[in-house]
């Protein structure tokens, strides 16, 4: 019943969110001396929101925003050394490894084994490659996809070229308007397993969630269990 099972990256196979967190509290910091630590979380939301078609999803995009941000609310009074230390977290961000999700590892070492695996993540492409060389999980990969935007043309796109039936794909994930609305609105499956500190644009849907094909865990360790109930390819190893 499925042929492919694919897979998120951020937040769904290695912790990711909590990495920009951290980030985002410097910055705040580093600003902290111009205006409240909610203001420039406010600004740095709407000037990412605004360049997001521009500079698309990844460290880069966040950290062109930083700076747009901060020369903004300091009204160009922000100096070369504090735009530098931006750029600094930026090579700090693209330098940190992230931890993978608990479960993750076991979850596709078990589902390799009876279905091909897909890894379809947006964001930069030199970086989402270099996480995915170091996470160790590349083994149980067999096609990875990086994209600049997770919408239904882009899941129509990856579907059409790898000849899979939208009904036998499923797609695995922690963004409600990345890896889910796109993919059950595409008639293909979806399961939403939720990250606690998603980012709030993330699960941003403007329509309701379409019911069919629509599944959702708590943990990435119960997913062949889920997957078995779908497809009863998995069975033989139950
Ligand atoms: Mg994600």
């Amino acid at each position: 019943m499925l042929d492919v099972i694919a897979f998120d990256a951020d937040d769904t196979l290695w912790h990711n969110e909590p990495l920009y967190i951290d980030i985002q509290s410097r910055f705040k910091k580093l600003l902290s001396s111009y205006h409240s630590s909610d203001w420039v979380d406010r600004k740095l939301f709407d000037t990412e929101m605004r360049n997001l078609k521009h500079f698309g999803y990844g460290i880069k995009g966040f950290t062109l925003s930083m700076i747009e941000t901060a020369i903004e609310l300091t009204e160009g009074r922000i100096s070369g050394g504090e735009i530098q230390k931006i750029i600094d977290y930026a090579r700090e961000m693209l330098e940190t490894r992230l931890e993978p999700i608990e479960g993750a590892e076991e979850t596709l070492a078990e589902l390799s084994q009876s279905y091909p695996l897909m890894i379809v993540t947006k964001g930069d492409l030199l970086d989402q490659e270099a996480k995915i060389a170091n996470s160790g999980l590349a083994q149980y990969i067999n096609n990875i996809e990086v994209v600049s935007h997770k919408t239904r043309e882009s899941y129509a796109a990856i579907l059409s070229k790898h000849k899979i039936e939208p009904h036998r794909f499923l797609m695995v994930g922690n963004s409600l308007k990345s890896d889910i609305q796109p993919v059950l609105e595409l008639g293909a499956r979806a399961v939403y397993i939720p990250y606690h500190l998603t980012w709030v644009h993330e699960n941003n849907i403007e329509q309701e969630l379409p019911q069919d094909g629509y599944y959702q865990i708590e943990n990435i360790a119960s997913l062949p269990e889920l997957v078995r109930k779908i497809s009863p390819n998995l069975n033989a190893l139950s």
